[in-house]
């Protein structure tokens, strides 16, 4: 008999996402007239710009032929798109290396997969609440986690404890679930605290296309002295509307250096390089094509009509809880508008209380954090419509 891996018995019985679809599928079921509003999953909608769909169609057209058919490509990605993103960041002042840039399949593997880089013995910081993926992956290792406490009381931005000490320290900002994004003097405390441990920071901007306030940094890279303490994961998904077609980013400089106990010096871009090249075989070429649209000028444009229109829903929502004086954050360098339930409730009991009242599903904050726990998700990805029908709905409600 096999043994197992019995980590997997500390995961929680059941994924967010399919709880709510059960519980949605269920009040559909015995109430099929409903026109039930689903502004839950952080999902886009809106369809991908004409730049990168054209870019698709040629990525397929190039496989039609015998002198420009693409196999296997490299595992890191193609050097176009390697160097499309390197420019990217250029644009907004960072200056990163093309062999710094690894291209996958989207940010939830590569967050998932970097684990398998540290050993079992490590001190991880992970905020709560945050996307689950942080959290699963480390319990399917074996990890211990300390978690971060992210309240109100500190606007949902958890800062650094500089008496104790942390290896690893996860962090996502502009924030999902909590929309919350932190500012370059509170990462510069953040990476001041890496460096003074020692220790890694896991960066996810995956929303970094929604941040509207130009003060504050879309990449770790934006902070002096980052490069010697973080790891950034990017994602084309909310940027271009790629959750379906698949394909991120990750950068691990190559300063990234630490010392084994057998007193060798580890690149972790030198390991990632090894993990990537063992593991994975690569994005494919027509993916790759169509994701070096998204970075030129024509294709970020397509893309930025398309967040300004989720902003626009962000704001509907915003402004719709504020009428009705129920306390929110984020919806404005994020997607997502995060707020406490009225009356105290419990954020399961809110979820079936607004499905059963007002048909509409949003995301219980408990199912990503104790702290979540009362609080609140909605998401702008939804349509026009089905957000100005969702807010009325509130308006009569409350
Ligand atoms: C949506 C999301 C991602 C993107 O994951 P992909 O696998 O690239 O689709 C990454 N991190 C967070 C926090 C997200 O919400």
């Amino acid at each position: 008999m096999p043994k197992l891996n019995e980590n997997y018995l500390n995961l929680k019985e059941s994924y967010l996402f399919s709880e709510i679809g059960h519980r949605v599928s269920t009040y559909i079921a015995a109430n099929p007239d409903k026109n039930v509003i689903r502004l839950g999953i952080g999902d886009v909608t809106l369809p991908i710009g004409s730049e990168i769909i054209a870019e698709l169609h040629e990525g397929v057209n190039a496989l039609a032929s015998a002198d420009t058919f693409k196999g296997y490509g490299p595992e890191q990605g193609y050097d176009f798109l390697r160097n499309a993103i390197v420019d990217y960041y250029k644009r907004n002042d960072v200056l990163i290396e093309s062999d710094e840039v690894f291209v996958s399949d989207g940010a939830k593997s590569d967050t998932g997969n970097i684990t398998e880089l540290f050993a079992g013995d490590n001190t991880i910081l992970i905020p709560d609440p945050v996307y689950p993926v942080y959290v699963d992956t480390n319990i399917m290792n074996g990890q211990n986690i300390t978690y971060l406490d992210a309240t109100e009381d500190n606007d949902f931005l958890p800062m650094p404890d500089f008496k104790l000490h942390a290896d690893i320290i996860y962090i996502c900002s502009p924030n999902n679930p909590t929309g919350a994004a932190y500012n370059k003097e509170q990462l510069k405390i953040w990476v001041d605290y890496a460096l003074e441990n020692d220790a890694i920071i896991l960066y996810d901007s995956a929303y970094e296309c929604f941040i509207t306030d130009t003060s504050l940094p879309r990449s770790i890279y934006a902070i002096e002295g980052s490069k010697k303490c973080a790891i950034e994961f990017c994602s084309l998904s909310k940027t271009a509307g790629f959750t379906g077609t698949r394909c991120g980013y990750t950068i691990v400089p190559k300063s990234l250096k630490f010392t084994a106990s057998t007193g060798d010096v580890l690149s972790l871009n030198a390991m990632w390089n090894r993990r990537q090249t063992t593991k994975f075989n690569g994005v494919s070429y027509i993916v790759q094509k169509g994701a070096a649209a998204v970075f030129s000028v024509e294709g970020m444009a397509q893309c930025k009509n398309n967040i300004k229109y989720y902003q626009e829903n962000a704001r509907i929502i915003s402004e719709g809880l504020a009428r009705k004086n129920i306390r929110y954050f984020g919806g404005i360098n994020s997607p997502y508008v995060w707020f406490k339930c009225p009356n105290e409730m419990d954020s399961w009991d809110f979820f079936d209380y607004l499905l059963a009242n007002a048909q509409i599903v949003g995301t219980p904050g408990a199912g990503f954090g104790k702290n979540g726990q009362k609080f609140f998700r909605l998401t702008s990805f939804g349509s026009r419509e089905s957000t100005l029908e969702a807010m009325e709905r509130i308006d009569i409600l409350f």
